[in-house]
C-alpha cells in the first residue's frame, strides 16, 4: 500500500478511535456509557454512508466534479477515482480522435471501401467513393450488397467468400463505361472489406499500348515482306563476294519477320476474351509436333513421343498448336546436339497434362518467375543464336490463360527442363475413335 494511502487509513482509524473514546468519556460523565458510544458509532456509520453517497454521486454525475480536499480514506478514494476517470476520458478521447482520423482517411480514399457483414452480406459502412463508383446510398445501409449491386452479379463471388477469386473485373452499376477492379478482403471473422478501384484509365492506356504494338507490327509487315522477297530473289552466285552478307541479311530479315509475326500473334491473343471450343484431336497434334521437331532438329536429337492419356481436349486447335510447338521448338533450340526431347501426353487427377522434357542447358531457378515475360531471356546471345524472338513463352502463357490451363516449369542447369501444361477436367473429353492414332511410344533419332 502506498505511503499516503496508509497514512490516510491510519488517520481515519485514529478519528474513529478518538470519536469512540470521546463518546465513552462523555457517557461515563453522564453515567450512560453504552447508549452514548452506540449513538457515536451510528453517527460514524452515517457519516461514512454520506461520504459513500457523495462518491457515488460524483461517479454518476454528467459533469466533471473536482475531488473534495481532505486527507481521509474517502478523500483518497475520491482522488483515485477522479484520476482513473480522467485517464479513461483522455484515452477515450484519443481513441475517438483516432477513429475519426481513420474514418476520414477511409472516406477520402479514391477507392470504394464497403464493410460487409460476413454471414448476411449486409452493408455495414461505406465511404464516399462507394457512392460514386458503386452507387451506394445511405438507405442501402443494412441491405445485402449482392442485391444492391445487382447488375454486377456479385452474389456467387461473395458467396464463395475466402475461396473466391481474389479479384474480379466488372463494369460499374453507376456507369457501364467505368471498369472496376473488385477485391474481397476477409479482415475479421465477422466482417469483410469490399474494395473497388476504378481501372478504366489503366485499361484505356493498356488498350492504347496494345493498339500501338498491333499497328506498328502490322505496318512493318508489308515492307518486310517486300525486303524478304527481294532478298530471296538475289542469287548469291551472281555476287560471290557478297555471299556471307546476303546470307546474314536473309537471316536477319527472317528474324524480323518472325518477330513481327509473334507480336501480331500476341496482340491478337490479348484482344480475345475467349477462344472457340473445338475438339482438339491429340494424336494428330502430337504427330504434327513430332514432324516439326524433326524438321527443326535435323535429326540431331533423340525425340520420344509418349501418348498415354487416351483422351482429347476442348480448345482452339490453332492456338494450342502454337503453344505446344513453341515449347517443342524451345526444347530443340536449347538442347545441345545429341540430347533427348520427350513429349508426353498423360491423364492426371481429373484433367490431363502435356509435358515437354529436354536434356538441354536448363534454366537457373532465379529466372523462372519472369521467364514468361515478353523479351525476357536467360541468355540473350543464346536466344538470338538459336533464332528466338523472346516472345515464345509469352504466347504460350496467353494461350494457356485463354484455356484456363496452367504452365509449370521445372529445370536444373546442365540437366534440362520440363515444361508441363496442366488442363482442367472441363477441357478433357474421351478420344474420338475416328481420330488418327499414334503408336503409344515412338522414337526417332
Ligand atoms: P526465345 O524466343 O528467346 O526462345 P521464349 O519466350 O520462348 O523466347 O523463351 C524465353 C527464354 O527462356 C529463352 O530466351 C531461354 O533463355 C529460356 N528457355 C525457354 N525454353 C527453354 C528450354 N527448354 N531450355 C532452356 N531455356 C529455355
Amino acid at each position: 500500500m502506498p505511503q499516503h494511502i496508509r497514512s490516510a487509513w491510519f488517520k481515519t482509524l485514529g478519528q474513529l478511535v478518538a470519536v469512540l473514546a470521546a463518546a465513552a468519556l462523555v457517557g461515563w460523565l453522564l453515567g450512560h456509557v453504552w447508549p452514548v458510544v452506540t449513538s457515536a458509532a451510528l453517527g460514524v456509520v452515517a457519516w461514512h454512508y454520506w461520504r459513500l453517497r457523495k462518491v457515488l454521486l460524483r461517479l454518476t454525475a454528467r459533469q466533471r466534479m473536482e475531488p473534495v480536499r481532505g486527507q481521509g480514506v474517502w478523500n483518497e478514494l475520491d482522488r483515485l477515482l477522479y484520476r482513473g476517470q480522467s485517464e479513461m476520458r483522455t484515452r477515450k478521447r484519443r481513441l475517438l480522435d483516432m477513429l475519426r482520423a481513420y474514418r476520414a482517411a477511409a472516406a477520402a480514399l479514391p477507392d470504394a471501401v464497403v464493410v460487409v457483414e460476413r454471414n448476411t452480406q449486409r452493408v455495414q459502412w461505406f465511404n464516399k467513393a462507394a457512392t460514386t463508383l458503386l452507387g451506394l446510398q445511405h438507405t442501402d445501409m443494412g441491405t445485402p450488397i449482392g442485391d444492391r449491386l445487382q447488375p454486377m452479379s456479385l452474389s456467387h463471388w461473395l458467396a464463395a467468400g475466402r475461396n473466391a477469386e481474389p479479384m474480379l473485373d466488372a463494369a460499374s452499376p453507376v456507369d457501364p463505361e467505368l471498369r472496376l477492379n473488385l477485391r474481397l478482403i476477409p479482415y475479421s471473422d465477422q466482417y469483410w472489406l469490399l474494395v473497388a478501384r476504378d481501372v478504366s484509365k489503366m485499361l484505356r492506356l493498356e488498350q492504347v499500348r496494345q493498339d500501338f504494338v498491333a499497328n506498328v507490327s502490322h505496318e512493318l509487315r508489308t515492307p518486310l515482306t517486300v525486303i524478304h522477297g527481294y532478298l530471296d530473289m538475289l542469287d548469291p552466285t551472281d555476287f560471290p563476294e557478297w555471299t556471307p552478307i546476303l546470307a546474314e541479311m536473309q537471316r536477319q530479315s527472317q528474324r524480323m519477320t518472325q518477330l513481327v509475326e509473334d507480336l501480331l500473334t500476341l496482340s491478337r491473343l490479348e484482344a480475345q476474351d475467349s477462344l472457340p471450343d473445338e475438339s482438339v484431336a491429340m494424336a494428330p497434334m502430337l504427330a504434327t509436333l513430332k514432324r516439326e521437331a524433326e524438321a527443326l532438329s535435323h535429326h540431331r536429337h533423340t525425340l520420344v513421343v509418349v501418348d498415354e492419356a487416351g483422351c482429347d481436349l476442348w480448345g482452339s486447335n490453332k492456338e494450342l498448336h502454337s503453344a505446344f510447338s513453341n515449347l517443342v521448338s524451345n526444347a530443340v533450340r536449347y538442347t545441345p546436339v545429341g540430347g533427348t526431347i520427350t513429349l508426353r501426353f498423360a491423364r492426371e487427377a481429373e484433367g490431363a497434362v502435356l509435358s515437354v522434357r529436354d536434356t538441354g542447358y536448363g534454366i537457373p531457378q532465379s529466372h523462372l518467375p519472369r521467364i514468361t515475360e515478353r523479351f525476357y531471356r536467360v541468355s540473350t546471345s543464346r536466344s538470338r543464336e538459336s533464332g528466338g524472338t523472346g516472345l515464345g513463352l509469352s504466347i504460350v502463357k496467353h494461350v494457356l490463360n485463354l484455356h484456363q490451363a496452367r504452365l509449370e516449369i521445372a529445370s536444373e542447369v546442365g540437366q534440362g527442363s520440363t515444361f508441363s501444361i496442366h488442363f482442367g477436367a472441363e477441357r478433357v473429353h474421351p478420344r474420338d475413335p475416328a481420330a488418327a492414332s499414334l503408336p503409344s511410344q515412338s522414337q526417332i533419332a
